[in-house]
């Protein structure tokens, strides 16, 4: 159906696409734990491939997991243990930019183009997507769509499920169109319910999405404030009020303080430079070991409206006593935002757990949450034999009703318990998150119970809404099992 160099059942490629990204996925990856890898990897090179290859598995009974760049943290790539056979359907080779809009400002891309992939091809005609999550370099459309991802410019230019206008998904029982359009006041948005479904009503093939101009301006500065307090209600007050930044990202004090020692690469300049910043600050009562917040802003356009947007900020900001660092921390912030991620990845393999928690509240919950959720990790990263631990956090994606705060865990492993470990920390954190009303991402693993998390949150009715759409779209329950409630 696919030619042989579209069907891999080689060990590395088998391997390849066992896991995501998470802990504990990197955890048994370099233990050489691999207990259900795919039977074989699909390449598909058009849409009538996708169809083929669901038609075949539902005649065989085989589960097919779509794969874009393996990026997810959920756990969502990885096939359940059984005698099912598995097949990944890698969606690498669907990744044009199809037709592109200027009029409308909309582009119609493949679902297994990558950041830079899409990008390159929008820029090449003055657009952006801006899209911009940590995982740029290795993520998908089809992934961001399938896990509603939001990147680090979501403030301005908004999360993906806000920008995607159109979605064309290959399901077992047939192709799903949504409208452009959709203007009818009649019916639910379906686009809406294939928004974060993980790959278990069938394969996004490909995506309207609207796109912006190219800015020319991507001016971005850093401030400083005196506690949490003052850079939250800074922030709420830009995205409630304007001038609504592009990028917005308040660190607290834990996460100010270690992005202190990132200051410069340069050992000379960096003991001068903070020598003299430390003798500034304390003159004007700031801490960047001990209190202070640090607030970046960006805003991309034309210079002049770019100018205004700053003048109104820097005020907005100065009534909430910040104090304006520039523009070098904005381009460092800029120059390091995709690679500072996976410092993760090195501190593992340094025997340390460093994990992220993320969830959405509201701007009213948001300080308690972040409080009580930091007291929680500070007492139970001891208890399971981490040491004494660090919580670090980090507010953004901010919207005028919420925000998400993203919270990063650290403590020694334990040996031999890493995953038990992380899971009880991670555990503790969600039962105090869920309790209080914030969202949350559920990791996908049998003794991690996702269904009951999920349960948890939709309602009982919820579930059996979404075992009906299951049945609708893939009544042989072959997509991706495990990720929704089965049918
Ligand atoms: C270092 C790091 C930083 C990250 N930063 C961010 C961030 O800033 N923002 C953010 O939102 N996330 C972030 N993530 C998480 C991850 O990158 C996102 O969830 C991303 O959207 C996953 O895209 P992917 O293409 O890698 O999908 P995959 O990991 O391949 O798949 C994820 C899920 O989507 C399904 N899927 C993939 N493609 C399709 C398709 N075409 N049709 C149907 N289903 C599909 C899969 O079956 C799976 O269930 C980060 C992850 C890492 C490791």
């Amino acid at each position: 159906m696919l030619g042989p160099q579209n069907v891999r059942v080689d060990k590395r490629s088998r391997i390849e696409h066992t896991y995501g990204k998470s802990y504990r996925d990197l955890i048994r990856a370099r233990a050489g734990i691999f207990p259900a890898p795919p039977d074989g990897v699909v390449y598909p090179i058009d849409e009538g491939q996708v169809a083929a290859i669901l038609s075949w598995a539902t005649e065989r009974d085989v589960a097919v997991i779509p794969f874009g760049g393996g990026s997810s943290t959920l756990g969502d790539v990885e096939p359940q243990p059984g005698e099912r056979l598995v097949l990944s359907l890698d969606t690498s080779l669907l990744n044009r930019v199809v037709a592109l809009d200027p009029i409308s400002h909309t582009a119609r891309i493949q679902a297994g183009a990558r950041g830079p992939e899409l990008e390159e091809a929008l820029n090449a005609r003055g657009f952006t997507l801006g899209h911009f999550p940590h995982s740029f370099e290795f993520s998908t459309l089809g992934g961001w769509i399938a896990t509603r991802s939001a990147g680090q410019a979501s403030t301005g230019y908004g999360r993906i499920a806000e920008m995607t206008r159109e979605v064309r998904l290959v399901s077992p029982v047939g192709l799903v169109e949504t409208q452009s359009l959709a203007a009818t006041m009649s019916s639910p948005e379906l686009l809406c319910v294939l928004a974060g479904s993980e790959g278990a009503y069938g394969v996004i093939t490909e995506a309207t999405m609207a796109i912006h101009p190219q800015p020319s301006l991507r001016d971005y500065r850093g401030f400083l404030f005196h506690q949490m307090k003052d850079g939250v209600a800074a922030l709420r007050t830009l995205v409630q009020q304007g001038p609504r930044p592009t990028v917005a990202n308040l660190s607290d004090a834990a996460e100010t303080a270690s992005l202190a020692m990132l200051s410069s690469d340069h050992p000379t300049l960096r003991a001068i430079g903070d020598r003299m910043l430390e003798m500034y600050l304390t003159w004007k009562e700031y801490d960047l070991a001990n209190g202070s917040c640090f607030l970046i802003v960006g805003y991309d356009g034309e210079p002049d409206q770019v100018a205004k947007q700053w003048q109104q900020a820097t005020a907005i900001c100065r009534d909430h006593e910040g104090l304006p660092l520039g523009r070098t921390p904005g381009t460092a912030w800029k120059r390091d935002r995709f690679t500072y991620p996976y410092l993760r990845d090195t501190l593992i393999g340094m025997g340390v757990m460093v994990d992220t928690i993320e969830t959405v509240t509201s701007w009213s919950n948001l300080l308690p949450l972040y409080k009580e959720v930091t007291s929680v990790l500070r007492t139970v990263i001891p208890a399971t034999g981490g040491g004494t631990g660090y919580v670090k956090s980090q507010v953004y994606h901010a919207r005028p009703s919420d925000a998400c705060l993203s919270m990063t865990f650290i403590g020694r492993q334990v040996p031999g318990e890493e995953i038990e470990q992380w899971w009880a920390v991670r555990r503790a954190a969600m039962e105090v998150i869920a309790g209080a009303g914030g969202t949350l991402s559920y990791p996908l693993s049998a003794e991690q119970d996702r269904a009951k998390w999920l349960a948890r949150e939709v309602g009982p009715i919820g579930v059996t809404i979404l075992r009906a759409l299951k049945q609708a779209l893939d009544p042989a329950g072959i997509m991706n099992p495990g990720v929704l409630p089965p049918v």
